[in-house]
């Protein structure tokens, strides 16, 4: 066999890792696991699982509809937002066309291009935030795509309404922005850019969301993009006919309804967001303020070693080495009982 030339240098996804018995701060999943409503939702579903799912979740899409006061042909849903990305690279890159991002940002962005045979260019980070001018002025006549991470996995970071729309109006028309807003839900910051009002200025950008995180439902597989009806039709041709199952579609649409299930997972975020600051500043630990559910911390010693200690003591967390960053870790804010737990674990590892 002969594997396509553009996946010769592509290594398969590694994930964050699951130790039985051990806490996992490693995927930033919700720390008070599934929404009441779509637990219900799933065990009145169960029975339906013999019919293949609705093909084009109009149910889903309706609510979403609804609740960003949207029409259903702004809105593709995937199986996790993930496989939104691979949709959006199906659809506009061709082998030798390139798309830019940031380093230290999510991985999938390079695979879903690179998997269509294009190229990523990186504009550099600095202190751990997107460099929106750097990242315009890469821009040439073979990028397709740019890819924006709001707030940014794995540092935290955002930038602001304003710095989006001065990013907005040096873009090209005919190239796509993808931003990424799997954290949305977490965002204290007042001057967040209001996304989904762009897609009144601009035809050219597509806002990602996620279930995955402040929903609980990571384990499920639901994501959406919001769009233009033009880019979503472009994208449905790239599509398998039933990517989200029945159980997904069910779970999130009872999710989006449960606002009490946001409001409390988002205060437990605050107060633990809180508690790992206190505790970094009394260990002299550096870390970049967060506007989402983890926090990079550099840790100042090698953080694969560090990650085999803390597993060791029951507690997983991921490591930055595949972003460069050989003292620095991503930690999950989890429940009041996780944080300290994890502290106390750091605690001893930074003391050997
Ligand atoms: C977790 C995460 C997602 C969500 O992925 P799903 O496929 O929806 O689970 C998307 N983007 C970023 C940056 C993430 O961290």
């Amino acid at each position: 066999m002969k594997i396509r030339e553009c996946l010769k240098d592509m290594v398969p996804y590694s994930p964050g890792k699951l130790k039985p018995g051990a806490i996992k701060l490693a995927s930033n999943e919700n720390p008070l696991g599934i929404s009441p409503k779509a637990s219900d939702a799933l065990k009145q579903s169960i029975g339906s699982i013999s019919l293949y799912p609705d093909g084009a979740c109009v149910k889903l899409k309706n609510a979403l509809a609804k609740k960003h006061d949207l029409a259903n042909g702004n809105f593709c849903v995937g199986n996790g937002s993930d496989e939104v990305l691979v949709l959006i690279a199906g659809a506009y890159i061709e082998p030798g066309d390139n798309a830019i991002t940031s380093q230290t940002t999510f991985s999938e962005y390079t695979f879903a291009t690179k998997l269509f045979g294009g190229t990523m260019k990186y504009a550099p980070m600095i202190d751990g935030c997107f460099q929106l001018d750097v990242i315009a002025s890469l821009i040439d006549n073979k990028t397709k795509l740019v890819f924006l991470c709001n707030p940014n996995n794995p540092t935290g970071t955002s930038f602001s309404n304003d710095a989006l729309r001065a990013f907005m109006e040096k873009v090209p028309k005919d190239i796509l922005v993808v931003l990424d807003e799997a954290y949305r839900e977490y965002v204290d910051r007042s001057d967040f850019p209001d996304s989904i009002s762009l897609l009144n200025n601009y035809s050219n950008i597509i806002i990602l969301r996620t279930f995955s995180k402040i929903y609980g439902l990571a384990g499920l597989r639901v994501g959406y993009g919001i769009a233009r009806p033009e880019v979503i039709t472009d994208m449905e041709k790239t599509r398998a006919p039933f990517n989200v199952n029945s159980l997904a579609q069910a779970a999130a649409y009872a999710a989006l309804d449960d606002t009490d299930f946001v409001n409390k997972s988002r205060a437990v975020n605050r107060e633990g967001k809180t508690y790992l600051y206190a505790s970094f500043d009394k260990l002299g630990l550096k870390y970049y303020k967060t506007e989402a559910n983890f926090i990079l911390v550099y840790i100042n010693q090698d953080c694969t070693a560090a990650f085999e200690k803390l597993m060791a003591l029951g507690i997983t967390i991921r490591p930055l080495r595949s972003f460069g960053l050989n003292d620095a870790i991503r930690v999950t804010i989890g429940t009041p009982e996780q944080n300290e737990f994890f502290v106390r674990c750091l605690e001893r590892v930074l003391a050997q």
